[in-house]
């Protein structure tokens, strides 16, 4: 027997002095000082109580001692459950009573706060802080630094995932050994990620990107992380010069588009960039381009699935799409009433199958059979097309589609427009209750700092591109676009604040 994710990602490296993790402010974990430290964590949680397929729940600041926690979870078969570090303690309490985890870490000065709630979903409450402090970190050090590796199958669960909530209630993914660990080899390949990697790591690890994309890749192939806290424009340019590849979601690229300390130079030696969990503006793709020659590779995926689809290393990263389906993972565009493929250059709901997807949603079941299909095809809740080269687009979200005098309405279309206009640096097209038609389009634009828009021209842009049905009836301003940590905009809120523009 053996533990396919813990072997392959960690227990592999076992004794060697290689970085895997080098801090800003110079500190350098070695894979040994790493895993040494992973076996202390496993024998205190295992000491603890914590059975495999237990559940451990940790909301702590990102830190080594953090991603620590998560290996040793791996090393002794119990379910890890990052929670977002931005969640009030009424947040987290529904993830630690809804998941039934036996142990709760979370930072020290939230101890106070969070005792109660732990005690009350019959959790074991432990805390944890950036430099090995706090009562986990300290007990830590006083456990023996080898730890026998509790077997697992591929089928065994690793971690819940909480999904980021965008769309409702956040849902608890249930992914397995196998989900991980297959999607980390397939983009490690894909993506030719090598031990000689250095990735500069400013992303959350409490969300798949961080964790799953980001972490699993870079041990499977024994390379380093620039491990830094959180994006900080002037850390991601003074530490760029030592990586050799960075993940971010688009905002990461817009704030370094948006510094002209960020050259051609600085990035010449680059040898990657990803982009994912929200649309890159083609513009945005553009710009990149034109500033360092470096073509931005986005890909798709989401809690559920990790990793989906990706645009290719070699060969054309097509802006406004992503890409093709991963090696070993089938997506296809659905037609939503009956589940049937749609022909190429259809919107449908797209649809993925493979290793990579999960096993449900925890205790939802109904949730569960709505969305995975028998015959393992997962309903992402996404709506997309594929381009005449195969491409898939991603048009919006299903739940985001507007249905106005029965005619549907993709927000992304009307969106593209309106971000084309003058002076407009981004927008957000949402559908609200409508008395006539059922549901009424608002576009809600940001101008670029210190541009005044001109309504009538851009409404009339909108005349001349657009179908009536499509024209929105309301035109709203705002400073920027709400948007949760994952930079990820929150249409709900919109929907919200302009619920009454047709009562
Ligand atoms: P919830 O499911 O709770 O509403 P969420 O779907 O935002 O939240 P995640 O699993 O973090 O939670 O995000 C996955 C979603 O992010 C995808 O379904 C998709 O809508 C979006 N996404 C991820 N990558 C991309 C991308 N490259 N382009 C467009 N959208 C993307
Ligand atoms: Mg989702």
């Amino acid at each position: 027997m053996a533990n396919p994710l813990f072997d392959t990602l960690f227990g592999q490296h076992a004794g060697r002095q290689d970085p895997f993790l080098h801090l800003a402010d110079g500190t350098l974990i070695s894979y040994d000082a790493f895993l040494r430290r992973t076996a202390q964590f496993a024998n205190l949680i295992t000491g603890a109580g914590l059975a495999p397929g237990d559940r451990l729940a940790a909301q702590v600041a990102k830190s080594p001692d953090a991603l620590a926690v998560y290996a040793a979870c791996a090393q002794a078969g119990v379910v890890f459950l990052p929670l977002n570090t931005a969640y009030t303690p009424g947040e987290a309490s529904y993830f630690v009573e809804n998941s039934g985890a036996r142990m709760f870490v979370c930072e020290p000065h939230k101890a106070g706060a969070l005792t109660p709630i732990a005690h009350a979903a019959g959790a074991q409450l432990e805390t944890l802080d950036t430099v090995g402090n706090g009562s986990l970190g300290e007990s830590a050090r006083h456990q023996p630094d080898s730890f026998a590796t509790v077997d697992r199958a591929p089928s065994d669960l690793a971690a819940f995932l909480y999904t980021s909530g965008t769309t409702g209630r956040s849902k608890g993914a249930m992914l397995t050994q196998e989900n991980l660990l297959s999607n980390a080899q397939t983009l490690a390949d894909l993506w030719r990620f090598t031990g000689k990697d250095v990735l500069l790591h400013a992303l959350p690890i409490f969300h798949t990107h961080g964790l799953f994309v980001a972490t699993n890749i870079v041990a499977l192939v024994g390379g380093a992380m620039l491990f830094v806290p959180k994006f900080d424009t002037d850390v991601m340019i003074e530490l760029m010069p030592r990586a050799t590849t960075m993940m971010g979601v688009p905002t990461f690229y817009t704030r370094l588009l948006d510094d002209t300390r960020f050259t051609g130079e600085l990035t010449a030696h680059m040898r990657l960039f990803v982009s994912g969990s929200a649309p890159l503006l083609a513009e945005t793709h553009e710009r990149f381009e034109d500033r360092t020659g470096h073509r931005i590779l986005e890909r798709y995926g989401m809690t559920e699935t990790n990793m989906n689809t990706s645009n290719p290393y070699d060969g054309d990263r097509r802006a406004g799409t992503v890409g093709f389906a991963l090696p070993g993972v089938e997506v296809k565009v659905t037609n939503p009433d009956n589940g049937a493929t749609l022909p190429q250059g259809e919107i449908g709901q797209i649809e993925v199958r493979g290793p990579n997807v999960f096993k449900g949603y925890w205790q939802m079941p109904e949730k569960t059979a709505a969305e995975l299909r028998e015959d393992g095809f997962f309903i992402t809740g996404d709506l997309g097309q594929f381009d005449p080269d195969g491409y898939l687009q991603i048009v919006g979200r299903n739940k985001d589609l507007i249905i106005s005098g029965g005619y549907n309405i993709y927000p992304k279309e009307i969106e593209l427009l309106l971000d084309d206009q003058p002076g407009v640096l981004e927008s957000a097209v949402v559908g609200v209750a409508h008395p006539d038609f059922g549901e009424g389009v608002v576009a809600v634009l940001v101008p670029e700092p210190g541009q005044t828009l001109d309504l009538e021209a851009i409404k009339a842009a909108c005349g001349t591109e657009l179908a009536r049905y499509k024209q929105p009836k309301v035109f709203a301003l705002r400073d920027d676009l709400p948007r949760n940590t994952m930079g990820k905009v929150q249409k709900n809120i919109l929907r919200e604040e302009h619920a009454d523009a047709f009562a």
